[in-house]
C-alpha cells in the first residue's frame, strides 16, 4: 500500500472505494465469462458477426477486470480471493445463455451492458474531485460499457431488419 498515493483522497475513505470497485470487479468477471461462453453456444442467422463482437467484449471485460484489481491493490485492498464472490458482490449479476439464439444473447448482453453503464456512472459521481486516478479508470472504463451497449445494439438491430426482410420475401 503506498502512503502518498493514497492520502491524494479527498473526502473520500480507501476503503469505501475499495469496496465499490470490488463490486464492479465481481461484474468484469461475470460479464467477461457471460461473452466468453455465448461466443461458444450462441446459435442462428449471422451469428459469426455476434461471434465476433462478443469475444472482443470478452477480451475488453477481463482487461478492466485487471484495471480495477490493480486499483484495488494500490488504495490497499484485496481484490475478491474467490469465484463464489462474485456472485455475492455483484451489482448486474450473470445470465446464462439458456437460449443460445443470437437475438436474445443480444439482448442479455446489451442489459448487461446497460447495467454497467449505470453503475460506472453512479461510480463518476462518487469519485468526481475525491479520487482523480480511480475517477480517471472508471471514465476509460464507462467509454469502453457506452460503445459495448451501441455494438451490440447496432448488430441486433441489423439482424432484426434482415430477418423482417426476409419475411416480407417469403409472403
Ligand atoms: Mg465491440
Ligand atoms: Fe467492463
Ligand atoms: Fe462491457
Amino acid at each position: 500500500m503506498a502512503k502518498r498515493g493514497i492520502s491524494i483522497l479527498k473526502g473520500i475513505k480507501a476503503d469505501e472505494v475499495v469496496t465499490l470497485l470490488n463490486k464492479a470487479y465481481a461484474d468484469e468477471w461475470l460479464a467477461y465469462y457471460q461473452y466468453f461462453i455465448e461466443a461458444k453456444v450462441v446459435k442462428g442467422i449471422m451469428k459469426d458477426a455476434a461471434i465476433t463482437e462478443l469475444t472482443q467484449h470478452a477480451a475488453d471485460e477481463l482487461r478492466h477486470a485487471t484495471m480495477l484489481s490493480d486499483r484495488i491493490l494500490q488504495l490497499g485492498g484485496t481484490p475478491l480471493l474467490h469465484p463464489q464472490d462474485w456472485l455475492t458482490h455483484t451489482n448486474c449479476g450473470y445470465d446464462a445463455p439458456i437460449d443460445a439464439n443470437v437475438l436474445p444473447v443480444l439482448e442479455q448482453a446489451i442489459k448487461g451492458e446497460q447495467c454497467a453503464i449505470s453503475i460506472y456512472s453512479k461510480l463518476i459521481d462518487t469519485t468526481r474531485e475525491k479520487d482523480i486516478v480511480t475517477y480517471d479508470m472508471i471514465s476509460q472504463i464507462l467509454a469502453d460499457e457506452v460503445e459495448h451497449e451501441e455494438d451490440l445494439q447496432a448488430l441486433y438491430d441489423d439482424i432484426h431488419e434482415f430477418i423482417a426482410e426476409v419475411k416480407k420475401n417469403i409472403q
